[in-house]
């Protein structure tokens, strides 16, 4: 963001500029106006550039295509050159990024909440696909095998819920919370890497229950597939979230406290949880965690947030997350459950209902 060299000149008007400069992505084209970060004379600022003049005319930038992409076709993605486009400073010159910041906090909570919706919808199709294919003389629910694929993909599915829409909570309260807004400040980009990064690998497990019928566009999970890797990538990719969570940890003590915080009360209800908690790394005042590690430390503190919330809330699945996620060294892929865990439980719990 910082080496941006859109420029924007001031105008005559109070909080007018002229923006001059090219951006690569202008996602929602068809938008009546967008927030675009221009250097102005004071600094990176945040600016409101709409489609149209007061006057009704047409503003000063050029859509010079639109972009070939992967997947999200219902959004169309664009590539912009400012013209000397008419803009109104949002906040003051120089504070950019702090003043766009704030929308970026909620459209990761969308990310982590699209990748949350992606996994849930993926596992609806492959349930449906499950409850009633047959093959080698019973349904393919009723194979054990494909039994544990599923339960293990209902409890990402739902540990990955219920962290969502904790954060979510969080979001909504941090205006007259400050406690939650210091727990929202770093479980945004912890839920923002690890949601995203898993919705991936998921959704392609998903598809797999289908068979062939996954990989065929009239079942919707080549669609799925397609979206799943956006919301690692956009809004800040997955290492920048890390990077983000050990900044949070490093430099703002109340965030460090209010998460540990979390973790902490859901202790004294699953010894595996309680044994992954006291193994975390330390993350005290002074103990800076290595930027190689930044990954290790952020999927282990989001794996311990989506036990700790599933515990907290009293959900059923929690003891099977928690011997499937944290108990032991994480497997290497989906449904390697252990053969005791109830099957069908889950999956009875996992079936969406009417
Ligand atoms: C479909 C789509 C629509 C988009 N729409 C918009 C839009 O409307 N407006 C807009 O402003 N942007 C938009 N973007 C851009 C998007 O926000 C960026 O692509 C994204 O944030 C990643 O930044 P980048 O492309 O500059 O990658 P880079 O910053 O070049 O990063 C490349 C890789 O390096 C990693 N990396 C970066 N820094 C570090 C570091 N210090 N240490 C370790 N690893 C690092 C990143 O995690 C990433 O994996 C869109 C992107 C897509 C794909």
């Amino acid at each position: 963001m910082r080496s941006n060299r859109t420029c924007a000149t001031p105008l005559a008007g109070e909080g007018e500029y002229a923006l001059v400069g090219h951006k690569w992505f202008l996602s929602a084209p068809m938008s009546d106006a967008w927030l675009v970060l221009a250097q102005a004379p004071g600094g990176l600022s945040c600016f409101l550039m709409p489609r149209r003049l007061p006057d009704g005319a047409r503003n000063a930038f050029r859509l010079m295509r639109l972009k070939d992409k992967l997947g999200d076709w219902a959004n169309a993605s664009s590539e912009v050159e400012f013209c000397g486009a008419w803009a109104r400073r949002i906040g003051a010159e120089g504070r950019g990024v702090a003043t766009i910041i704030e929308m970026v906090m909620l459209t990761r909570l969308d990310c982590m909440l699209g990748a949350a919706a992606e996994m849930r919808m993926a596992l609806a199709q492959a349930l449906h696909h499950a409850r009633h294919r047959r093959a080698f003389g019973r349904r393919l629910v009723e194979q054990p095998l494909m039994a544990n694929v599923l339960a293990d993909l209902a409890l990402e599915s739902e540990a990955s819920t219920a962290l969502a829409m904790r954060v979510a909570r969080a979001v909504d309260a941090a205006a007259r919370d400050p406690a939650e807004a210091a727990f929202a400040r770093v479980a945004t980009a912890l839920g923002k890497f690890w949601l995203c990064r898993r919705a991936a690998g998921f959704v392609n497990e998903a598809q797999e229950c289908l068979g062939g019928a996954g990989y065929v566009e009239e079942s919707m999970l080549p669609r799925l597939y397609r979206q799943a890797p956006l919301n690692s990538i956009w809004e800040g990719s997955g290492n920048v979230q890390c990077l983000d969570v050990l900044r949070a940890l490093a430099r703002e003590p109340q965030s460090r406290q209010v998460l540990l915080h979390e973790l902490e009360q859901a202790r004294g209800h699953d010894a595996a949880y309680d044994a992954a908690f006291d193994a975390l790394p330390p993350t005290g005042e002074g103990e800076v965690v290595a930027e190689a590690m930044a990954r290790h430390m952020a999927a282990s503190l989001a794996i311990l947030l989506q036990a700790a919330t599933l515990l907290r809330a009293g959900s059923p699945v929690a003891a099977a997350f928690i011997a499937a996620r944290l108990a032991a060294p994480m497997p290497p892929a989906y449904g390697m459950l252990d053969a005791s865990v109830a099957f069908s439980d889950i999956l009875e719990r996992a079936v969406p209902s009417r």
